[in-house]
């Protein structure tokens, strides 16, 4: 005698596994703060416009990479790419980074080209994008991510 069982696994059309929300987040304080010093390093890079240093605002970047370290809580990676890891800036373009596409092929097929981000200290972050132009980090993709059910 097989009955039913009420918690089968549901399936939604596109073949992504719908999960309820976890109702418990572990070190969620660490994630608030990390979220909120993230949030205070990009208003006051754009906010305080006389502060070529961006004293402030980099202090406020460099607690939070402390703190994650510390609490061994990792971020998501489009909170790391906006961050630069020699000076501690947040990179907000027009204000703080140099945004270009480089492509340093001899054929120069648009395959192999690259985002360049050019922090004001120097520093550079290089991105493929020609290979696949809409890559997604796996935890950026939306097959990842929690569907609340009804
Ligand atoms: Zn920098």
């Amino acid at each position: 005698m097989a009955g039913k069982s009420k918690r089968a696994a549901k399936v939604d059309e596109h073949g992504v596994l719908l999960v309820a929300p976890p109702k418990t987040i572990s070190n969620k304080e660490h994630l608030q703060r990390l979220n909120y010093l993230f949030h205070l390093s990009t208003f006051h890079t754009i906010v305080n416009d006389q502060d070529e240093n961006n004293a402030l605002a980099r202090m406020y970047a460099k607690n939070l990479d402390l703190i994650q370290k510390k609490t061994k809580s990792s971020l998501a990676p489009g909170l790391k790419r906006t961050l630069c890891k020699a000076c501690q800036r947040t990179l907000i373009p027009n204000r703080t980074v140099r945004l270009g596409v480089l492509n340093d092929s001899k054929q120069k097929t648009p395959v192999n080209r690259v985002l360049v981000l050019e922090c004001t200290c120097g520093k550079t972050k290089r991105f493929p994008i020609g290979k696949n132009p809409s890559y997604q980090a796996h935890g950026e993709k939306a097959s990842n991510l929690f569907f609340f059910q009804k």
